[in-house]
């Protein structure tokens, strides 16, 4: 089967794998249809995840058909559609029975599928704990519709769900990249007092305006004015940083007023500051990002309802056979892209 593989700092290719067959009872093969490029992949490429291991399938992002399941799962059968979740998880360990499941402290837990283990930019890719690790998509939901559900929705829905989001609050989002847009969109489910998202790029501002114009926008250099002008107490209540930019982590403590939640989204390349001298008297909360996947079936759910709609952030389809394309394309955020389904034929 072809199957897009980490080659070397730097070189992802097109190779030809076996098909993956079930190693353990709790396993299922899952017949990829769509999968999509996250800036995660771009890291593993630059170098910058060390635990990703050259030879490894990429791609964390899929929807699919499952072929098979071993004699362990019970959750999913031959033939369901389901969701794969970008985090391992047992369900069994101290962290996975306290919904932390990114730190499960199984061999394989926490982020292994297209990174330490095979992933799903691929015709098959092998699920090991599947009964966590897939959820069933309900009937009328397309592949579209459920493609973002097991990683960068799941992350969007996590920060909103830990940042504590009341009524009154002024909640401010620095980022609108496709992470950036769940998060909103998860945001906006909480219907806090007012919303704010400070972005650099016009385009991507554009897409705000165009989709959600009840959000207050604004670049990074006007940010802490328009933070000031539209919050009750001198800051944000709740500042979600999704960017993941040089200077956006200050941006984020400077716009919350004190006692504020500052909850970190983004993946950093470097080592952030945290210049506690300037921050004296701030009391400010920080939540220091990495989604817990676990939220999954409730997110389906919520599609379904017509609560959630990520499908505005598919900009671009290709087949799998033209995955390089795709890739030049989001490394170089070219033609206006979010997101890109890459589709089995
Ligand atoms: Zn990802
Ligand atoms: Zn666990």
């Amino acid at each position: 089967m072809k199957a897009f593989t980490y080659i070397e700092q730097g070189k992802f290719a097109m190779r030809d794998k076996p098909v993956p067959v079930l190693q353990d009872p709790g396993d299922a093969i899952v017949r990829v249809t769509m999968s999509s490029i996250c800036t995660s992949d771009l890291h593993i490429k630059h170098g910058s995840v060390p635990r990703a291991v050259p030879g490894i399938t990429v791609g964390h992002e899929m929807v699919g058909v499952v072929e098979q399941t071993g004699p362990g799962v019970s959750a999913v059968r031959p033939g369901d559609r389901v969701t794969v979740n970008v985090e391992t998880f047992c369900g069994e360990c101290f962290f996975c029975r306290h919904g932390y499941v990114n730190n499960c402290t199984d061999p394989n837990g926490g982020w292994a599928l297209g990174c330490r283990i095979d992933g799903g930019q691929a015709e098959y890719v092998r699920v090991p704990c599947a009964d966590q690790g897939l959820n069933r998509i309900p009937e009328g939901v397309t592949d579209e519709q459920a493609l973002f559900v097991g990683d960068i929705l799941a992350t969007g829905f996590w920060a909103a769900r830990i940042s504590q989001i009341g009524p009154e609050d002024t909640v401010l989002i620095i980022g609108a990249g496709p992470t950036g847009i769940c998060t909103l969109l998860c945001v906006m489910l909480q219907q806090p007092r007012r919303l704010l998202v400070c972005e650099k790029n016009e385009t991507r501002r554009q897409f705000v305006r165009d989709h959600y114009p009840q959000v207050f926008l604004c670049t990074p250099e006007e940010c802490e004015e328009t933070v000031r002008q539209h919050s009750d107490h001198g800051g944000a209540d709740v500042v979600l940083e999704a960017a993941g930019g040089k200077d956006t982590f200050e941006l984020a403590w400077k716009c919350a007023r004190p006692n504020a939640i500052v909850t970190i989204v983004a993946l950093y390349e470097e080592d952030q500051v945290l210049p506690l001298p300037r921050m004296y008297g701030k009391n400010l909360t920080f939540k220091t990002g990495g989604v817990d996947g676990c939220d999954c079936a409730e997110i389906l759910e919520l599609i379904r309802r017509g609560k959630i709609d990520t499908t505005p952030l598919i900009t671009h389809r290709f087949p799998l056979a033209e995955i390089e394309k795709a890739y030049q394309i989001f490394e170089q955020q070219q033609d206006g892209v979010m997101k890109i389904a890459v589709t089995a034929e």
